[in-house]
C-alpha cells in the first residue's frame, strides 16, 4: 500500500527528507490499534496525537459521520446555521465544566487558541476596557501554531522564524522542576511559589490594567507531560481575579477525561475565564476545535452590539461547525458518556501510573511524570546530541509495535481511555526494553 510517489506532499512536523528514506505509513486502525502498510498491528500509545480518546474507528461516531455526509455536505455560518450546530453546542456546554456554557466552534486547537486569545482582548475594548490588550503565556507553552498561537507559547523553536510576532506579549517561566520534584506522582509537592511570578511580573513590569488575559495549559502536553505544582493554578486564579485579567485554560490535550475527570479544570477545581479545546472533541475524526466562555464574556458582546445587522464578533471560519464535524462531536461526546470513559480512565490511573513508574531505575531514566492517563518519561541526553536518545526510543518502540512521542528526551505516553491492563503492561515494558538496547 505504498504510494507510488512522495515528493509532492510536504509534510507537516516531519523530517521530510529523513522520513521519505523509509516512511512509516498507517493504513488502517481499530480500537487500540493502528495497521502499518505490511499489514503489521502498532499498539496506539499516544491516540494518535492526543485526540483518539474513545479509541480508533468506533462505529456510532463513523455511521453518524457517514449519516451526515449523505443528508447535508456543508452549510455556511455567516448569518445561517444548522440544526446539528446548535445540538453540538449544547451537548459540549452540557459536558463543560460548570460556568463555561457559551459555545464558539473553530477547526483545530491553533484556531482554538487565536480565537480565544482575540475574545479575551475584544470583551475587555465592548466592555470599555481598551487599554486591556497585554496577554501572558508560558515559556515552554504550546498553543498552536497560528500568529496569536506562537506568540504566547513558549517553544523558541517555534518563534524564531518569526520574531515579529505580538508585541504585547510576556511569558512566565514554566512550573518544571527536576531537583525538587522528580518522580513525582501526580502533582509536584514544589513550586506554587512560581504561580506568585505573575503577580511581581505585572506590577513591576507591566501596569496591570494594561493585562487582557493569562494563557495556560493546565498540563503542558507537547513540550514534555509538565504539571502544574500544588496549588499553582488556583494560584494564578487569584492573581487573575485581584487584576480583572481574564484566566484561559488550553485544555486541547487535557479535555475529554485525559487527567482522569472529564476536564483539568474540574481535576484541579480551578474554572478558567475561557477553555479551549479541540482533538477529543470529535475523537480525532474530522477537525473541530471549540471555545468555550462564560456567559458574562458573551453577554458583553451581544449587549455592546446595536443594530439587525451588528454583527457582535467579527471572527468565524468557514468551515466553523461543519456538519460532519458536529456529527461527529455528537456522537462522540455520546458515545464518552455511554461508555463512562472518563471514569473508566480514572480507574485505570492507578495501575498506568505503577507501570510508568516501573521504569524508575532503567538505564538513563532521570524523572517520570503522571497524571490520569498521561506519562511523561524524561531521558538524560545523549552528551552533545539532545532529543537523539528520544527519537531512538521513538523508532525502536515503532519496530517493536509500539507507537509511543516523543518530544526532546522526554517520551510521552498518551494511550485512549480504553487501554486495559495488558496494554499498559506492553506499553511500558517495550519502553524498558528498548532503554536496555540503546546507548
Ligand atoms: N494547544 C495545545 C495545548 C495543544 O497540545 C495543541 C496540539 N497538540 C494545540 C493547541 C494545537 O492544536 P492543533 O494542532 O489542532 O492546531
Amino acid at each position: 500500500m505504498k504510494p507510488a510517489d512522495l515528493d509532492a506532499l510536504w509534510m507537516p512536523f516531519t523530517s521530510n527528507r529523513h522520513y521519505k528514506a523509509s516512511p512509516r505509513l498507517l493504513c488502517a486502525a481499530d480500537g487500540m490499534y493502528y495497521t502499518d502498510d505490511s499489514g503489521r498491528k502498532v499498539l496506539d500509545g499516544t491516540s494518535g496525537l492526543w485526540c483518539v480518546n474513545a479509541g480508533h474507528n468506533r462505529r456510532p461516531i463513523v455511521e453518524a459521520i457517514q449519516r451526515a455526509a449523505a443528508v447535508l455536505d456543508y452549510a455556511p455560518p455567516f448569518q445561517m446555521g444548522h440544526p446539528q450546530m446548535f445540538e453540538a453546542a449544547t451537548a459540549l456546554a452540557g459536558m463543560a465544566p460548570a460556568g463555561l456554557d457559551k459555545v464558539f466552534f473553530v477547526n483545530s486547537g491553533s484556531e482554538a487558541a487565536d480565537t480565544a486569545l482575540k475574545i479575551a482582548q475584544a470583551y475587555h475594548r465592548v466592555r470599555g476596557d481598551a487599554a486591556r490588550v497585554k496577554l501572558i503565556g508560558r515559556e515552554r507553552g504550546y498553543h498552536g501554531v497560528n500568529y496569536g498561537g506562537v506568540a504566547v507559547g513558549g517553544i523558541a523553536g517555534n518563534r524564531k522564524h518569526f520574531p515579529v510576532g505580538l508585541a504585547a506579549v510576556d511569558h512566565l517561566r514554566h512550573p518544571l522542576d527536576i531537583d525538587r520534584n522528580a518522580f513525582s506522582r501526580g502533582e509536584p509537592a514544589f513550586g506554587i511559589e512560581l504561580a506568585d511570578e505573575l503577580e511581581s511580573r505585572i506590577v513591576t513590569l507591566h501596569d496591570p490594567s494594561t493585562i487582557a488575559a493569562v494563557i495556560v495549559e493546565p498540563m503542558q502536553g507537547s513540550t514534555g507531560v509538565i504539571l502544574p505544582p500544588k496549588g499553582y493554578l488556583k494560584r494564578l486564579r487569584e492573581i487573575c481575579d485581584k487584576y480583572g485579567i481574564l484566566l484561559i485554560f488550553d485544555e486541547v490535550i487535557t479535555g475529554f477525561g485525559r487527567l482522569g475527570a472529564p476536564w483539568a479544570s474540574q481535576r484541579f477545581d480551578v474554572v478558567p475565564d475561557i477553555l479551549t479545546c479541540a482533538k477529543g472533541l470529535t475523537n480525532g475524526a474530522v477537525p473541530m476545535g471549540a471555545v468555550l466562555v462564560k456567559p458574562a464574556i458573551h453577554d458583553a458582546f451581544m449587549a455592546a452590539a446595536v443594530g439587525e445587522r451588528a454583527i457582535e464578533f467579527p471572527h468565524g471560519y468557514t468551515y466553523s461547525g461543519h456538519p460532519l464535524a458536529c456529527a461527529a462531536a455528537i456522537a462522540t461526546l455520546k458515545l464518552y458518556r455511554d461508555e463512562q470513559l472518563f471514569e473508566r480512565s480514572a480507574g485505570m490511573a492507578p495501575a498506568f501510573e505503577e507501570a510508568a513508574h516501573s521504569l524508575r531505575g532503567a538505564p538513563f531514566v532521570k524523572d517520570i511524570r503522571n497524571l490520569g492517563l498521561v506519562a511523561g518519561i524524561e531521558l538524560e541526553s545523549r552528551p552533545g546530541e539532545p532529543g537523539a536518545r528520544g527519537y531512538d526510543v521513538f523508532l525502536k518502540c515503532w519496530e517493536k509495535g509500539v507507537m509511543v512521542r516523543f518530544t526532546g528526551d522526554v517520551i510521552a505516553c498518551s494511550p485512549p481511555l480504553i487501554i486495559d491492563s495488558a496494554e499498559i503492561g506492553r506499553l511500558f515494558a517495550t519502553i524498558g526494553d528498548v532503554l536496555r538496547e540503546i546507548n
